[in-house]
Parts: C-alpha cells; sequence; structure tokens
C-alpha cells in the first residue's frame, strides 16, 4: 500500500481547484507517486544486516557513542532504489524532450562528452595528486583555454570560476583591480534594464553602485543617453567603472552598436564587461574581443552542451583583455619552457603573476565540464560551431514567425531575432496571462519557457529552441503553443486550471522559493500535500 495514502484515494487539490482522476494507491497509470524516504522507511527498521549487535562495538568508539538513534530510513536495498527511480521519474529533462528556457541554452549534450568524461584519466584523478601525475588534464586545461581565446579573439582566459555570476564576478573584480592598481577609485557601473539579474547583483557584491543604462524603442542600449552618462570630460571626471552588457541582449536581439558602445566607455576610463551567456547565438560568427570588450563569461554549460537542469555543475570561465590579462585569479595552468604542464600557485604567482586579485576557487576548476566543453568544440570544428550559431539563430526565428500571429512579439517588427523568441500577454483575454500558458504547457508534455523575463515587456515568454531541436519537434511545440495562445485569447476557462494532468496542480512557487521547507520534520503529522507541494515547488 501506498505509505501516503493508508485509507483509501487522496485528491490531488491544488490551489485552482482542479482534481486528478481517482484511483485508490494514489499512482495514476504509470504516474507514481512517492512519499519521501523518512515516510516510507520506518525509522524503527533497519535494512542492513550486522555481523554483529552495534552494542558490541560501542567499546571501540572512546565514548563517542550517540546517545539518540541516527533516524535514518531503514530501507532495503530494492526499496532505496525504487524509491530514487521513482523520484527521477518525477522529473523533466532534456532527454525527453524540448525545454525551451531562454536564456538558459538547454541543448542536447552529446553522448560522446560522457564517453570523454568518464575516462578514467579525468574521471578518477584528484586536485590534490602530485602535478606530474596530472600532467594530461592540464594540458587539457590549457588546450580549452587556447580554443576559447581563439573563438573569442581575447588575451587570455580565466578558467576557475564555476558558473556564469562567477565568471561576472571574478571580471568585475579584475576590473576593480586595475582601476586601484591604476590609483582610479570609481563607484559606479552601469547595467541596462534587460539585464540577467545576476549582472546588477554582481555589480553590487563587488562594492559597485548599480545605475540602469535606458533602452531604445527598438530594445538596444541608447547609446546618446550611455554617452551623455559617462559625460565629456574624459577619464578624470568620469565615475563609471564599468557597463555590463550582454551581447545578444536579453530580447533575443544583436546590439549592433557595441563597437561604439566600448570606444566611448574607454574614452572615458571605464571597462567593458559582456555577459556571454548568449554565446551561443555568435559563435564562430562574431569574435567578442573585436567589438572592444574587455572581459566577458563562457557558460560553458549552455554554450558548450551539458545544459544545467537541476543545479548542476558548471563553468564559466571570463575571456580577459590584455589590459585586464594581469589581474587574473590564482590558481592557472601554464605551459613551461620545457613543456611541461603547471599549475601557477601564490608562491610562484608573487614572482611572475603579481598582479593577481586572488582566488575565485580551492582548485583549478570544474574538470568535468571542461572535458565535455573541449570534446564538444574539437568534435564541431570551427564549420561545426559556426552552424550551431546559425541553426539556434534558424530555429529561434521560426518559432518566432510561427507564433507571432497568435501571440504578440513585441520587437518582431524590427527584423530577425538571434537565438531566442520574445513574446509578451498583450492580447490575451482579461483574466488570462503568461502563467496561464506556461502551465498549460505542462500538460501538453513540455517544460515551459521562460517567463516574466527580461522586465523590459510585459508578461514576457522567452522562448530558445536551440539548434538541436528539429523541424517536426520545433512543430509539435509551436502546435501546443498555437493552441494554448488560441485558449489563452477566447479565455478558456479549462486554462486557468492547467495543469490538470500532472502530479500536482498550480503550487504556491512564491512560497516555495522564500520559505521552502528542506528538513522534515518528524510528528505531529502534518497534511502531507502543502509538505510535498513546497518542496515540489522550489
Ligand atoms: C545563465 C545566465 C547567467 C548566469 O549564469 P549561471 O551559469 O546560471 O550563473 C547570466 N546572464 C545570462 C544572460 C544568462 O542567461
Amino acid at each position: 500500500m501506498n505509505a501516503l495514502n493508508p485509507s483509501g484515494w487522496r485528491p490531488h487539490k491544488g490551489e485552482s481547484g482542479g482534481e486528478a482522476p481517482q484511483t485508490v494507491s494514489g499512482d495514476r497509470g504509470l504516474m507514481l507517486e512517492e512519499a519521501l524516504v523518512f515516510e516510507i522507511g520506518g525509522m524503527d527498521k533497519c535494512g542492513v544486516d550486522f555481523d554483529v549487535e552495534p552494542g558490541a562495538v560501542s567499546g571501540a568508539l572512546a565514548g563517542h557513542v550517540r546517545a539518540a538513534p541516527l533516524a535514518l530510513a531503514g530501507l532495503t536495498e530494492p526499496e532505496t532504489v525504487r524509491h530514487y527511480t521513482r523520484l527521477s521519474r518525477q522529473n523533466y529533462a532534456i532527454d525527453l524532450g524540448p525545454f525551451p528556457l531562454g536564456s538558459c541554452t538547454m541543448k542536447h549534450n552529446p553522448r560522446l562528452n560522457e564517453k570523454i568524461a568518464r575516462l578514467p584519466g579525468f574521471a578518477d584523478i584528484h586536485p590534490l595528486q602530485p602535478q606530474s601525475t596530472v600532467q594530461g588534464a592540464y594540458a587539457t586545461i590549457h588546450e580549452l583555454a587556447h580554443w576559447l581565446t581563439a573563438l573569442t579573439a581575447m588575451h587570455s582566459v580565466a578558467m576557475t570560476p564555476k558558473a556564469g555570476a562567477h565568471g561576472e564576478l571574478c571580471g568585475l573584480l579584475c576590473i576593480r583591480a586595475a582601476l586601484e592598481a591604476a590609483g582610479d577609485a570609481r563607484e559606479v557601473v552601469l547595467v541596462p534594464e534587460s539585464a540577467h539579474g545576476t549582472n546588477p547583483a554582481t555589480a553590487a557584491f563587488a562594492g559597485y553602485r548599480v545605475e540602469n543604462i535606458p533602452a531604445t524603442a527598438a530594445g538596444r542600449v541608447d547609446l546618446a543617453a550611455l554617452t551623455a552618462r559617462l559625460g565629456a570630460g574624459g577619464p578624470e571626471k568620469c565615475d563609471v567603472a564599468a557597463v555590463m552588457i550582454t551581447n545578444p541582449n536579453t530580447c533575443g536581439l544583436f546590439e549592433p552598436e557595441m563597437k561604439a558602445i566600448a570606444d566611448a566607455v574607454h574614452a572615458a576610463g571605464g571597462f567593458v564587461y559582456c555577459d556571454g551567456a548568449n554565446f551561443n547565438a555568435i559563435v564562430g560568427k562574431v569574435r567578442p574581443g573585436d567589438l572592444g570588450i574587455d572581459a566577458m563569461h563562457i557558460n560553458l554549460h549552455k554554450t558548450f552542451s551539458t545544459p544545467h537542469g537541476g543545479g548542476g555543475p558548471g563553468s564559466g570561465p571570463v575571456v580577459l583583455s590584455a589590459a585586464l590579462a594581469p589581474f587574473a585569479p590564482l590558481p592557472f595552468v601554464e605551459r613551461q619552457a620545457d613543456g611541461t604542464m603547471r599549475l601557477v600557485e601564490e608562491e610562484e604567482a608573487a614572482i611572475d603573476h603579481p598582479g593577481s586579485f586572488g582566488r575565485m576557487a580551492a582548485f583549478h576548476g570544474q574538470m568535468g565540464m571542461f572535458t565535455r566543453a573541449l570534446t564538444y568544440i574539437l568534435s564541431h570544428g570551427a564549420d561545426g560551431l559556426r552552424q550551431v550559431a546559425e541553426d539556434a539563430v534558424l530555429n529561434a526565428n521560426y518559432v518566432l514567425r510561427s507564433l507571432e500571429d497568435v501571440l504578440d512579439a513585441p520587437f518582431a517588427d524590427a527584423g530577425p531575432c538571434m537565438h531566442e523568441a520574445l513574446f509578451s500577454d498583450t492580447g490575451m483575454a482579461e483574466g488570462f496571462s503568461t502563467l496561464d500558458i506556461a502551465k498549460g504547457l505542462i500538460d501538453e508534455g513540455f517544460h515551459p519557457m521562460t517567463v516574466y523575463f527580461p522586465l523590459v515587456v510585459h508578461g514576457a515568454m522567452l522562448v530558445e529552441p536551440t539548434e538541436t531541436e528539429s523541424k517536426a519537434g520545433l512543430d509539435r511545440f509551436i502546435a501546443a503553443m498555437r493552441s494554448l495562445a488560441g485558449r489563452a485569447r477566447a479565455g478558456d476557462p479549462a486554462l486557468k486550471a492547467a495543469p490538470v494532468l500532472a502530479p500536482r496542480r498550480r503550487l504556491d512557487e512564491t512560497l516555495a522559493a522564500r520559505k521552502p521547507v528542506l528538513t522534515w520534520r518528524a510528528a505531529p503529522a502534518p497534511p502531507m500535500e502543502p509538505v510535498l507541494s513546497e518542496i515540489g515547488g522550489s
């Protein structure tokens, strides 16, 4: 009997009240319910056979015997396997279907990546091994660094940051170190309104005051307003340390005036940070170094596959201009004159890298991501990477043009988009919104797109199909979206109840994000539904 459900059927009620079909077990078809491990395990049981009674070994513990039971669930091996397998089936994954989350670049992760990353010479090594025993791993990092600088036309790259946001911090700390070395204490970082939330957060975390750069009606940076803010007084009169610009931006548009923006910022003595999370759209086509960029993070887990679904590992190397390279963090891999590789740490750096601002990570960076990214780059080659960008842009434009007659597309008149298509909630019936489309997509078997971001568009829906979706796959998604858009325009009340086919109805996502219940508490037995809902939504 299902432990959630000892006394019979329990309805799956959500906020919107829609109810799922009833069964006694709580399972529906092959959609299986699963309780928390503590609820099915039984703390008084033990799933393991011990040779000796636990009491008999207590003398060996020098008085450090627990006073209270450990309170771990006592599952047998088959129960354990089923528990985690059932939970895993409740995930939606890129290996199951499209994941059109705008800005996240949820592309297919080629299996070749996994094969290479699992080679024992990569998978079974330890960061504290003697350097002579991990020369191949260091050479791999060095080779990837070479290709990242070649693809971006930048001077060098800091490999250690562990994600895009970490890379942003690395870039801004390089900029701050460079300005401080020049005795220039600037206080302001300019960020456009359409930016990813990590940009202003990073600038504030690095100790800067954040100011907005206004956008034009066409969704691009307002160059005139930017130059006015920088002032005509030259470097002495300017308080702007850096501008952070995303290109292509989060409206899915290329910033064509990037070079002019960079020239203006440099003339005022500031630096240009580019949020390179959208590099997927331009890899092999545009080199950021040619646009005057000083620092840019590359989300290896976006552009170079291995998408981040469940908070899995990321990697955010930061390419740097010659002006910022001396301030890059430690440690870093360097090829020595005799051809061997070494990891440059504080002791060596004090002599030949004294400007380093410090350290972003304990070791060399995210090795598993490095091997996958290098595999991806080398297996695609120059022509393959260019085609990645071209197909990603083509797919997004196919989605844009296939939906613009049923969904409002605020920048569609400005011409083609880059790798993501942006829609707003304008035109839906009274009381219907972006959320209803997103929830309806779940019933249709799709992960929803990014919603309510970027903030510059009302009820934003940001769709990023990536290059890995086939035309047939896109057509299925478009058909679902057209149906949902029609229902939202017509005000179909059934859509307000969606999702009705998923294990749960609409969850209180704000509560789940703000007050996640991450710790299981024993009695008094609470009604299970709210507890599960909160965890499920976080
Ligand atoms: C994903 C993303 C980031 C943050 O990258 P993480 O690796 O998630 O830290 C920053 N900016 C943009 C535009 C992004 O899409």
